[in-house]
């Protein structure tokens, strides 16, 4: 589903993209600072995604994750979202 809001444009459905390895993952709370959609929750002292469609696939939540527990790949069909200047 194709969602349009302040320039930009997100197709949904684009797969789990991101994900936390619940092993690696010590509960600090890291990604959920620096992410701007609000991707992730905590739920029992681990980072769960909860929603990717207001991804902008910024990637600070992999370069912020010391554990090296957010695993982070590319959306189905290439890219989950374009901005208005391209
Ligand atoms: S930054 Fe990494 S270790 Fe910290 S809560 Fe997020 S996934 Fe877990
Ligand atoms: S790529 Fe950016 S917007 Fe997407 S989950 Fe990570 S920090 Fe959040």
């Amino acid at each position: 589903m194709e969602r349009s809001t302040g320039g930009v444009v997100w197709w949904g459905e684009t797969g789990e993209f991101i994900q936390v390895n619940n092993t690696h993952c010590d509960g600090c709370g890291d990604c959920l600072r620096v992410c701007l959609g609000g991707c992730f929750a905590l739920r029992e002292g681990k980072a769960v995604v909860i929603n990717l469609e207001s991804c902008m696939e910024c990637a600070a939540c992999w370069y912020a994750c010391e554990k090296g527990a957010v695993l982070y790949g590319l959306p189905k069909g290439g890219t989950g979202f374009a901005t208005e200047y391209g």
